[in-house]
């Protein structure tokens, strides 16, 4: 991280009608992070990634990106690449002639051109198929096509929303190694996703959105590292029932340790395992085995979020399902909102 903020929110928030999509929340995305945005869905995330990019109004609040406002229709598009919505490309062209439609969009042709598209033809794994008609491209490649046009202009900060969504393994390995690259080269990426391993394994800082609100931040390491589990085994079922039973009268939360019933679950942090063995040992008890149990991020979510159903409409329906309603003429659909036609580096 070079240091400053490439990102940063104060209270912002976006109602739909009824819905408060984003309730108010304080983002700050420091200049060459790998930021995850991780939520369930309808958490809000969309809704977040299309006010950064300027696509809608917040109801309240402020964002800044690379130290400017964000106005909608006022970003400044040439230091932001997005791939918010799926981009259509046209299917009888090739990879290479849609990127060059679109920087000379973005006013750059001529060998300029010819360079940034080889470069991000690369940098993606497209380099192959840059003369391939992208009507005969997997969904991956479609999703890599999106994302080297995102960076046909090198941004200095890079917004994807839910960039696997939809990806076989192979194509989820390749996007993962595209923003990998990216990183090492300075971008600052930020990339919402409800998959916790890509966020675990992709992102140096994570902010937890749950119906709106920001509930948990930090370094992955740091969400894991809440109170946690100790596995004590001895060579007994006796004595570990003795253990048990010392460790409750101390105030600790015991359980079995899954089958085996000469081991123990002992809720405590990591670092107290020291004390366990030290209190053990004053009665005689010597553990076999004294082993924290590592949360994973999975069961951290879960736990984090696990009162925030989505907000649609109460009948299971998903975010994106009644975004597509509201489109249509839902009583919830946001004016402005509607007539938010993507552009700059969202072709349509
Ligand atoms: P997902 O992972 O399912 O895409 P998300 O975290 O991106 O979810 P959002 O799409 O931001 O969540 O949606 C947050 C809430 O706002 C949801 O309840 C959704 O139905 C609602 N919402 C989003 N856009 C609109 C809209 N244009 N009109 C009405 N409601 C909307």
């Amino acid at each position: 991280m070079t240091g400053g903020l490439a990102i940063e929110t104060s209270a912002l928030a976006k109602r739909f009608g009824a819905v408060e999509a984003v309730a108010g929340i304080d983002l700050a995305v420091p200049t060459g992070s790998v930021f995850g945005f991780l939520g369930p869905n309808g958490a809000g995330k969309t809704t977040t990634i299309r006010m950064l990019v300027g696509l809608i109004r917040p109801t309240s609040g402020s964002a800044a990106v690379l130290g400017n406002p964000v106005r909608p229709g006022g970003v400044d598009l040439a230091s932001i690449g997005a791939v918010v919505e799926r981009p259509a490309f046209y299917p009888y062209l090739s990879a290479a002639a849609n990127l060059r439609l679109f920087a000379a969009l973005q006013g750059v042709g001529g060998s300029g051109a010819d360079r940034r598209i080889a470069d991000a033809l690369d940098r993606t794994g497209l380099g192959p198929a840059a003369n391939r008609k992208v009507g005969g491209f997997s969904t991956g490649m479609r999703q890599r096509l999106a994302l080297a046009l995102a960076m046909l202009h090198r941004p200095r900060l890079v917004i994807l929303d839910e960039p696997t969504n939809g990806l076989d393994p192979g194509g989820v390995v390749e996007v993962r190694a595209t923003i990998t690259e990216l990183a090492r080269t300075g971008t600052t990426v930020f990339l919402s996703s409800h998959v916790l391993s890509e966020v675990e394994q992709l992102c140096d800082l994570v902010a937890v959105l749950a119906r709106g609100r920001v509930v948990a931040s930090g370094a992955p390491a740091e969400l894991l590292d809440g109170p946690g589990l100790l596995r004590v085994g001895f060579d007994s079922a006796a004595e570990a029932e003795t253990a048990r039973r010392l460790l409750t009268d101390d105030g600790m939360a015991v359980t079995p340790a899954g089958a085996d019933d000469a081991a123990l679950s002992v809720g405590v942090a990591a670092s107290d395992g020291s004390r366990i063995a030290r209190r053990l040992a004053a009665a005689g008890l010597f553990p076999a085995e004294l082993t924290p149990v590592r949360q994973s991020l999975e069961a951290v979510f879960l736990e984090l979020t696990r009162d925030a159903a989505p907000q649609a409409s109460g009948d299971g329906t998903s975010a994106s399902a009644s975004r597509e309603a509201a489109r249509s003429g839902g009583e919830t659909a946001d004016p402005d909102d509607r007539d938010a036609t993507p552009s700059g580096n969202w072709p349509r």
